[in-house]
Parts: structure tokens; C-alpha cells; sequence
């Protein structure tokens, strides 16, 4: 076993945090509680890296949940950032980076004509979602069980009974009426989201998918779901939202949508698009984004939304992963980790499915095919956890919760690579006990 590594300055930080903050952070898988043990308080980043405020180093696979594309503090984002700092923090005002970000978004997605800007996936989300009611003159919501589109009360619902009944709070504080407006159906599942459309086609409004769930652990769809609910989308005049928040620029520079060649009437996204800045970004075909205030009746507003120094990180971001060759590394790197992760999970004889789309990533830790929100689930939540520790002890900080995906990004090396395999030889030795 190795030696524990010091954490007492993380702990003292997280004592501190708790006094003054719910938890003790300010979102709630940051608190470990998936893992056990306490947060690190992280002190720096840059590259592949990340250190806490004990000094210790780690090989970081979450990168800020998926933002951090390029690593942490690549140098050309920061200069721009330092740069449009420098020219002042915030408008309110229109500026040109807002337009540049804007045009590189509709050239990346063919299917959007038209973006706002707001502030995080959450705002995005929701936003679209009363665009598409308005869009329709319906009301009700279709969503897939185990995705996750931020935390808005009507997105915050669990499935009912049956895939044909309305959904009930997930959280409390959130109206039962409001939940009721969503209907949650298994992902990958289209005889269930036929039967809830044969009952209330006719109310709904929009159906919002992540074209490849990040949110129960990565899962892909089966082949044909995204196609088969554009057409089932467009036969019956229903809104198809991609939740891209993580998919955009991450699985392609288009997203799920170039990646599968399918295309959504509305696209949300956020993470990659602010360069590690706060941004989500809502959009589509001209038609319905033409209904957003001030052109149409739906309003939305912010007093931040597309703030400068956010536009600039975003953009350079964009400028980069567009040059020939990021999308490629990206994936002989996530190929890179499945492989190792399979090999290594088979020598120990300890059952794992890998699942993997470009380079986001889940190792589940179950003998069954992880194709919804029900089989990911069965996964063994304490084998997770051993894992993840093994692997943190050995400076290699993975997703505290086996229902999230871990990224690789543009900065890792091959010194990285050797030393995540190291780390997880002994992880697996662990988790086999
Ligand atoms: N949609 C998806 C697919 C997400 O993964 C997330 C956050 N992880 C959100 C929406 C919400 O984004 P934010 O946390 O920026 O509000």
C-alpha cells in the first residue's frame, strides 16, 4: 500500500468551507460524497495537471468537467483573456468577440443559423425549451431518464411509473406541477418514447436528448436512435433539442451532430465554447430563433451573457481545435485509455464495460452492457469508489462518481499516459482485492 498522501491543507480549506458554504462547495459531486473521503481544494492547473494545495500532483482526467479541451491554462487562451481583460471586464454592451464566437458556432453547426449567449448549460437548456414551447404552442417536455440537463425545475424529474406518466420532482422545492410537464423515458429505448407519444403527442412540445449521455457515465446511442428521432421529431412537429453542452467540439469540432449526421432543430451548448469561462450558448434554424426577444415574443436576458473576457477564451479555444489534427489526437488517446482500461480490468478479472465515444469516457464497473440509465445503474458503485481512490493516491484524479465521464485533453503526454497506466495497474489490483 502506498503512503497516504497529506491532504491537511485541503481538509483545513474544506472545515473553512463548510461553515460558509452548503456542503462546503459550490456543486454538489465536487464533495466526494459518490467516493468517499473530502475534496481537494485544487491550487493550480496547467496542461494535463492540476495541483492541490498540499502540493500534490495529479494527472487530471476531469478537466473542469469537460472545458478544459486544450488542458489548463494553455497559453494562447490566457493571453487572450489576459488581453480582453485588460480592455475591461464587462459592457453590457455588444462587442465584436460576441459576433465572432457567434459565426464560429453557425459555421461548426450547420443546423444553427442563429445563437444566443447565456451563461451556463442550465440557462441554455432552459431557454431552448421555452423557445420550443413557444415555437409549438405546446407545453410538454419529453427527456431521456439519466440525462441531465442542468437544474432547472422542470428538467429535475425522475420517470414516473410507466414511460406514459408524467414525471415527478427529483429534487425538493420543485413544483409537482412543474415536473409534471416533463415526461422521462429510458434512452435508446424508441418503443418507449413511441408509447409516450401515442399518448400525448400532441401536447408536446419538444424532446431534449444528449446526442451521447455524459450524465449516467458515457452512453452512446445505439445506431439509428439519434436518426430515428429526427424522424419521428419531424413527422410529428415536435422541437428536437441536442443538448450538446458536452458533446460540442468535444466529440468533433461539430459535435454529436457531424459526428452521427444528424441534425437538431435547437442546439445548447456550453463547457468548450467558454474556454473554461462561464458560457452556454442556445441555437437553431433562423425560423425559430427568430421568435427570442427582442425580435420575438420569448424573453431571455443577461446581464453578463456574452461577456468579453468569456468570448475570448471561447473563441481562441475554437480557433485552435479548428486547425487540422486535435480531433484526431483526441481520439488515438481515448483509444489509448479503453484499451489499457480493458486489458488491465481483464488480466485482474474484474468485469468492467468500457464505454466510449471520441475522448469522453466511462469505465463501468459491471458484467452488463451499459446502454441506458437502468443498466448503468447495476454498475458496482463501491468498486467505482476503490478505484477512484487508488488511482487518486497514485496522481490520477478521474470523476468522483461512476456516472460521469472522464476526458481526455489535447495536453496530455506520453510521460502522462505511462503513468496512468502505472497508477491503474494497482487500481485494478485493488478493486479485485
Ligand atoms: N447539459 C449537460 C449535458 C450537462 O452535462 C450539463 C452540466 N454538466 C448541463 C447541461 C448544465 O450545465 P451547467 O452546469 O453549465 O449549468
Amino acid at each position: 500500500m502506498k503512503e497516504a498522501l497529506s491532504r491537511s491543507s485541503s481538509a483545513a480549506l474544506f472545515s473553512r468551507a463548510l461553515k460558509v458554504i452548503p456542503g462546503g462547495v459550490n456543486s454538489p459531486v465536487r464533495a466526494f460524497k459518490a467516493v468517499g473521503g473530502e475534496p481537494l481544494f485544487i491550487q493550480r492547473g496547467s496542461g494535463s495537471h492540476v495541483w492541490d494545495v498540499d502540493g500534490n500532483e495529479y494527472v487530471d482526467y476531469v478537466c473542469s468537467w469537460g472545458p478544459l479541451i486544450l488542458g489548463h491554462a494553455n497559453p494562447q487562451v490566457v493571453q487572450a483573456v489576459v488581453e480582453a481583460a485588460g480592455k475591461g471586464m464587462s459592457f453590457g454592451a455588444p462587442t465584436e468577440a460576441e459576433v465572432e464566437l457567434a459565426e464560429a458556432i453557425c459555421a461548426a453547426f450547420p443546423s444553427i443559423e442563429q445563437v444566443r449567449m447565456v451563461n451556463s448549460g442550465t440557462e441554455a437548456v432552459m431557454s431552448a425549451i421555452r423557445l420550443a414551447r413557444a415555437f409549438t404552442g405546446k407545453e410538454k417536455v419529453v427527456k431521456f431518464e439519466g440525462c441531465y440537463h442542468g437544474h432547472s425545475d422542470g428538467l429535475l424529474v425522475k420517470a414516473g411509473s410507466g414511460a406514459t406518466t408524467l414525471g415527478i420532482p427529483d429534487s425538493a422545492g420543485v413544483p409537482a406541477g412543474f415536473a409534471q410537464q416533463t415526461i422521462s423515458v429510458p434512452f435508446n429505448d424508441m418503443d418507449s418514447l413511441a408509447r409516450a407519444l401515442d399518448a400525448m403527442g400532441d401536447e408536446i412540445a419538444c424532446i431534449v436528448v444528449e446526442p451521447v449521455a455524459g450524465n449516467m457515465g458515457v452512453v452512446p446511442p445505439k445506431p439509428g436512435f439519434l436518426a430515428d428521432l429526427r424522424e419521428v421529431t419531424h413527422r410529428r412537429g415536435i422541437v428536437l433539442i441536442f443538448d450538446e453542452v458536452i458533446t460540442g467540439f468535444r466529440v468533433a469540432y461539430g459535435g454529436a451532430q457531424e459526428l452521427y449526421g444528424v441534425e437538431a432543430d435547437l442546439t445548447c451548448l456550453g463547457k468548450i465554447i467558454g474556454g473554461g469561462m462561464p458560457v452556454g450558448a442556445y441555437g437553431g434554424r433562423k425560423e425559430i430563433m427568430e421568435m427570442v426577444a427582442p425580435q420575438g415574443p420569448v424573453y431571455q436576458a443577461g446581464t453578463l451573457s456574452g461577456n468579453p473576457v468569456a468570448m475570448a477564451a471561447g473563441l481562441r479555444t475554437l480557433k485552435i481545435l479548428a486547425q487540422p489534427g486535435p480531433y484526431g489526437r483526441l481520439k488515438e488517446l481515448g483509444r489509448g485509455l479503453e484499451e489499457g482500461a480493458k486489458e488491465l480490468a481483464m488480466a485482474n478479472r474484474v468485469p468492467v464495460r468500457v464505454n466510449r465515444v471520441a475522448s469522453m469516457m466511462t469505465i463501468f464497473f459491471t458484467d452488463r452492457d451499459v446502454t441506458d440509465y437502468a443498466s448503468a445503474k447495476a454498475s458496482d458503485t463501491a468498486r467505482y469508489a476503490t478505484f477512484f481512490r487508488a488511482l487518486l493516491q497514485r496522481g490520477v484524479y478521474v470523476a468522483p462518481s461512476q456516472f460521469e465521464a472522464m476526458f481526455a485533453c489535447l495536453a496530455l503526454s506520453q510521460e502522462d499516459l505511462q503513468a496512468t497506466g502505472d497508477a491503474a495497474v494497482a487500481a485494478f489490483a485493488e478493486v479485485r482485492g
